[in-house]
């Protein structure tokens, strides 16, 4: 969708949102979706939105794999969504870790959630309206970035987030899955 405010967005954490959450995930063999959620994606794009994929990925601060993994992950999630004719539009990822980051991504950055940095940066990149967009995620932190940045919010039971819950305020929309996140975002479009 486009309006003379920008486009309108939602931005999806990755893991334990769009794939099952194992930790430090970075091969393409452990990678796996979340049911539903390439046809989540495919309907978010159907319906206008651009999707954001917004990822904290501290295991690159701490040495476990390297950037390069991440993108290369990413291509690989890119080939199987386009399998279903799905697409994520632009990929943001965090690689810093206040504490356990070695070198220089040993950093008290602004990307990481749930600072909204990346967010912001995308808003900046893609002409973002971020009052109309969303933000999906498993945990309290991916909720309170959407919040910072003046985003709707919607937490998902999957990953973290059936643990998280009690964490996040009262008028957050919790949905069991990333495909009835797809489905409640769409139909508040046309209410
Ligand atoms: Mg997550
Ligand atoms: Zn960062």
């Amino acid at each position: 969708m486009t309006s003379e405010k920008g486009r309108t967005a939602v931005f999806l954490d990755r893991d334990g949102t769009i794939n099952v959450e194992k930790e430090y995930l970075h091969r393409a063999e452990e990678f796996e979706f979340v049911p539903g959620a390439s046809e989540a994606i495919r309907l978010l794009k159907e319906a206008g939105f651009l999707v954001v994929v917004v990822t904290n990925q501290s295991g690159v601060a701490r040495g476990y794999y390297d950037e390069a993994a991440v993108h290369r992950l990413h291509r690989f999630v890119d080939q199987e969504l386009a399998t279903v004719g799905a697409s994520v539009d632009a990929y943001y990822l965090c690689p810093h870790h206040p504490h356990h980051g070695i070198g220089p991504y040993r950093t008290e950055c602004a990307c990481r959630k749930p600072l909204p940095g990346m967010l912001l940066s995308a808003a900046a990149d893609l002409g973002i309206d971020l009052s109309r967009s969303w933000i999906v995620g498993d945990k309290a932190a991916d909720v309170e970035a959407g919040l910072a940045a003046g985003c709707r919010t919607i937490l998902v039971r999957t990953g973290y987030g059936a643990a998280e819950e009690h964490l996040v305020p009262p008028d957050v929309t919790v949905c069991d899955d990333i495909f009835a996140a797809a489905r409640a975002i769409i139909t508040h479009l046309r209410s």
